[in-house]
């Protein structure tokens, strides 16, 4: 990526030429601070459509917040949403599709967030740490008892989270395909009846997670909440096969996932492109081991 100068409405902003194997293949704004005229949270935006389909313009905003004496340092979620939104970057600028509406954003929703969650794992990976995060005066490296630390918290009451995580998933899915309840009780009989059957802690008094959940009615998850969980389970996949080669940034892995995934687009359906990168169909395992729960 090669920094180039432009006039813009903040400082902050910083726009990149993209190459690969020196040709180019796209514009990349970075614009991570907080300022006030933003809306809150993070995220990644396209705008080849805007252009004639003709230059691909990939956008990163997120709301970062610069310390008053200058200095600005980033938690681990920060780097991790960082990351994130880079990965969704990539999708968009090392697709083949000539059609953005064919491209990145707009592959099916089961893997939309697996190039972003997926390079989330390197954040918390020692080698990777080792090289980017540092004390910000003396340089040292993140201390090993601090990465056993993360390693603890990281698989800390996975289980029940994943049953939540399920429980929602299936309200979802009754919600949306059972046919609309004739009556607020027999609606809370639905609900009620999916966490008794989903989850292991008995239901606390007042349970009404549908009268809140905003993701499955006006959030653009409706039937799609499952898509979250999906995708990790996809990622971890692909992570494990970094892992299983020895080489965190293997060039060999990272060419196979860009060519039959990253920049497939909708060449394919997903189960075809995940079958063309793993050999066989997506599996849990590598999920539950990420998670703990397995070895
Ligand atoms: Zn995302």
């Amino acid at each position: 990526m090669k920094k180039i100068d432009i006039l813009s409405y903040s400082h902050d902003v910083a726009v990149y030429e993209v190459y690969r194997k020196w040709e180019f293949i796209s514009y990349f704004f970075t614009d991570y601070f907080y300022n006030d005229l933003k809306r809150p949270g993070a995220w990644a935006n396209m705008m080849r459509e805007r252009f004639g389909e003709k230059q691909k313009i990939v956008l990163n905003v997120c709301n970062f917040q610069k310390w008053a004496d200058g200095v600005t340092l980033l938690t681990l979620s920060d780097v991790e949403t960082m990351f994130h939104e880079f990965g969704h970057a990539t999708h968009e600028m090392l697709s083949k599709s000539e059609h953005s509406d064919l491209s990145g954003f707009h592959v099916e929703w089961d893997f939309i967030e697996l190039p972003s969650q997926l390079l989330e794992n390197w954040c918390r990976d020692k080698v990777w740490m080792d090289r980017f995060a540092r004390h910000y005066k003396t340089g040292e490296k993140v201390p090993d008892h601090m990465h056993e630390k993360m390693k603890k918290l990281d698989s800390f009451w996975n289980g029940q989270m994943i049953l939540t995580q399920n429980t929602y998933a299936m309200m979802d899915m009754k919600l949306h395909s059972e046919g609309v309840p004739v009556s607020e009780s027999q609606l809370d009989e639905l609900v009620i009846h999916n966490y008794t059957k989903n989850s292991l802690l008995p239901m606390w008094d007042i349970y009404s997670p549908h009268t809140t959940f905003t993701h499955i009615f006006d959030g653009g998850y409706a039937a799609g909440y499952y898509s979250y969980m999906w995708a990790e389970i996809i990622e971890k996949e692909v992570w494990k096969a970094f892992k299983d080669s020895g080489d965190i940034f293997s060039k060999e892995v990272s060419q196979k996932f860009l060519d039959d995934i990253l920049s497939a687009g909708t060449t394919k359906k997903a189960s075809e492109l995940f079958r063309d990168f793993f050999w066989r169909d997506v599996q849990i395992d590598a999920f539950l081991v990420e998670k703990g729960l397995i070895n």
